[in-house]
């Protein structure tokens, strides 16, 4: 549930919102067939793939990063009691986020910092906790960030546009905007630095103002990658975009410099929704690139 390693001088954590065989494939990744999960069987089963099912498991976990005086909470899942109707898996969700993050070190009040790969409903859950019947804060002491053109984006409705597949949905209200009303949100851009260890990069194209998050510290690096990868799948055939991608050409190109990236710099990927083990390396492999599990 609760699982550390080090990057450098930074420690970093994972907490698990949930995880398990949720997504029919055909949903997930619309242009993949099923014979392409069973050519890649022996690294999608069992922690990524239920052949029998024939279902993706995908996870919503929560990383955070210590260094310094600094706690900061990337990404922020479901959340608890919000209202998701149009998605079971989601719905009125009650889990013991609170407890563990308090038991990772990163109690609500101790945190410094909220950062968000990008502004979809599983990204931003808990950010807002329902209490005295409004939507408060989670984390009341911490300057939450926000990608500026996902917010801008949802600002101006261009989420409810006709033909727009809406990842946004009411999250937009219950869980981004109450925090912008209390006076605790920034909304950041490509090239800034949050807490002096977090870069902002660019990886629009799953949304329109998707970001990443690269921690380097004595040498080592790690990138939050948001859902850049949905599956380890996408490592292997980096082509295969979620269906959730807006801009389908430009999700593939940020894949593709991704992957780049990761192999050339040996960089820990730090995603959201894969399988366990959580995270893991990409490694060239005949001319291609290949998913390698880290180890806790
Ligand atoms: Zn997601």
């Amino acid at each position: 549930m609760i699982q550390t390693r080090r990057i450098g001088d930074a420690t970093v954590t994972r907490i698990l919102e949930y995880s398990g065989p949720t997504h029919d494939p055909a949903f997930l990744f619309p242009e993949a067939e099923r014979g392409d999960f069973d050519r890649l069987e022996s690294i999608m089963a069992p922690h990524h793939w239920v052949p029998h099912m024939g279902k993706l498991i995908v996870t919503i976990q929560f990383w955070i990063v210590q260094t310094g005086s600094s706690i900061i909470v990337i990404d922020t899942g479901v959340g608890n009691y919000k209202p998701r109707q149009d998605i079971p898996r989601m719905h009125m969700l009650n889990t013991l986020v609170r407890e563990w993050l308090v038991a990772a070190g990163a109690a609500p009040e101790d945190v410094t910092h909220v950062v968000m790969t990008h502004l979809h409903a599983d990204h931003v859950g808990w950010n807002t906790t329902w209490q005295d019947g409004r939507w408060v804060p989670t984390f009341p002491n911490a300057t939450y960030y926000f990608p500026e053109d996902d917010f801008t984006f949802c600002q101006e409705g261009k989420n409810k546009a006709p033909g727009v597949i809406d990842v946004f949905g009411d999250s937009f209200f219950d869980s981004v905007m109450p925090i912008m009303n209390e006076g605790l949100a920034r909304l950041m851009r490509p090239g800034d630095e949050i807490a002096d260890c977090l870069t902002v990069h660019s990886a629009a194209g799953h949304s329109p103002g998707q970001v990443t998050f690269r921690l380097e510290s004595k040498g080592e690096v790690g990138i939050f990658s948001g859902d850049i990868f949905h599956s380890p799948l996408q490592i292997m055939r980096p082509e295969f975009n979620s269906g959730y991608c807006i801009w389908p050409e430009r999700a593939r190109e940020v894949r593709m410099q991704m992957l780049n990236q990761l192999a050339d710099e040996e960089a820990l990927l730090l995603p959201v929704h894969f399988g366990d083990p959580y995270c893991g390396y990409v490694r060239r492999q005949n001319g291609g690139f290949v998913f390698e599990p880290a180890t806790w």
